[in-house]
């Protein structure tokens, strides 16, 4: 089944309950997951994600008088109001930043003309909220195609993802590096998004699951850590800290043989946050030669499964931003048999991924639901990214 329509229907049935009348348009905005690549985008480095078939939809249409509203199914079904001439960070308060900031970002950066005279957007979304998903980016890049699309406004997919991490950023005060957007953004079907977060570019490369026999299985936790909030950005500015005492850029410009220099000149603690960096993105760059290289289709199954085991290993170990409940998930995980497992976006919570082949996918969904009966457990599959509905 489409993954959208349902969820679009939903929002344009919200639209009419709360607005009154059809939206003059719809559109969606996929969820991530991160394949491989994690804490290494706001150190320019490397990351693989996919946009997976969970969107978030804005059924939409235009105002006359200036003002902005939103609501949400995923809340409480209040709706919240503010003049586009009041826009400012902070205001509102609560989820609506997050619309209201793309409003903002899309204003100051010349994107929505002048005379724009305002809308009213209703959401309905099936990623999982706060899940290290990316429902933020979904509803900020659901939201900017909506209001460039009414507002008639020209709006690149760059612009739509980088216009979407600065409202984040400076509105949202979430110190975001710019993977989510990026995935939500250029997501496409079947394949995965090698991007280097120095230049920008992009490579899709096909992520062919089903014709390799396999499945990708997320397993959202359900537990969010107030560790998080202070944790993610502590572990930027160590990460930029190291960078200036190392003399370089961004830890993108070290190489695993430099990595014996840089403990000598950093505290332990440090050192194992520069390692992680370094060899995360070593080993993003190894998950790609798999996907391109013409070996046999077991040996490249291991090795890429492999690599996804290690990446967790040194995110709880080196950079210290996994949990109980991620360990718990990926150990029974692999103990059932799946090729690699790892958590998935920022950590302290939220969800991890694992490889497994399609004939142990339920097997391993239920260990890792013995292990942890909270999990929402689902497959994922590579999907295409922010666009409109109807
Ligand atoms: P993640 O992006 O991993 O899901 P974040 O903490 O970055 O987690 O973003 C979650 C926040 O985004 C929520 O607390 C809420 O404020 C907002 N949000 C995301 N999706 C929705 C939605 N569909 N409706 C209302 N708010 C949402
Ligand atoms: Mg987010």
């Amino acid at each position: 089944m489409n993954a959208v329509d349902p969820i679009a229907a939903e929002a344009a049935n919200l639209f009419a309950s709360v607005y009154g009348g059809s939206p003059e348009g719809v559109w969606a905005a996929p969820g991530r997951v991160n394949v491989i690549g994690e804490h290494t985008d706001y150190n320019e480095g490397f990351v693989l994600p996919m946009a997976i078939d969970r969107y978030t939809v804005a059924a939409a249409a235009r105002r006359t008088d200036g003002r902005l509203r939103v609501v949400s199914a995923a809340g409480d079904h209040q709706v919240a109001e503010v003049a586009l001439a009041d826009l400012s960070p902070g205001v509102p308060q609560g989820w609506p930043q997050y619309p209201a900031g793309v409003a903002w970002a899309l204003r100051g950066g010349g994107v929505l003309p002048d005379d724009f005279a305002g809308a009213d957007l209703a959401f309905a979304s099936t990623v999982p909220v706060g899940a290290g998903l990316s429902s933020s980016a979904a509803l900020e890049c659901a939201t900017g195609l909506a209001l460039a699309g009414l507002a008639g406004a020209r709006l690149s997919t760059a612009d739509l993802a980088r216009l979407s991490q600065y409202a984040e950023n400076e509105y949202a005060h979430v110190p975001c590096g710019p993977l989510d957007q990026l995935a939500s953004a250029f997501g496409q079907e079947g394949r995965v998004l090698f991007i280097d977060t120095r230049s920008f570019q992009i490579t899709a490369h096909p992520f062919d699951l089903a014709g390799a026999g396999l499945t990708l299985l997320v397993a959202d936790t359900r537990v969010s850590h107030d560790l998080g909030e202070s944790g993610y950005p502590a572990r930027r500015a160590s990460c930029e800290k190291a960078a200036a005492a190392l003399g370089v850029r961004a830890l993108r410009d070290l190489a695993p043989a430099d990595l014996d220099r840089a403990a000598a000149q950093l505290d332990e603690v440090t050192a194992r946050r520069v390692r992680h960096v370094v060899t995360e993105d070593a080993r993003v760059e190894q998950f790609v030669s798999l996907l391109t290289q013409g070996a046999p289709a077991g040996d490249r199954l291991r090795a890429a499964g492999e690599l996804l085991t290690a990446s967790h290993r040194s995110l709880r170990d080196d950079f210290e931003v996994s949990c109980a409940e991620l360990d718990l998930v990926v150990d029974a995980a692999l103990e059932a048999g799946a090729h690699g497992a790892r958590m998935t976006g920022g950590g302290f919570g939220g969800s991890a991924i694992a490889l497994v082949s399609v004939g142990d996918a339920r097997r391993v969904g239920e260990r890792v639901l013995a292990a942890l009966p909270q999990a929402e457990i689902f497959r994922a599959i590579p999907a295409r990214g922010a666009h409109r509905v109807g």
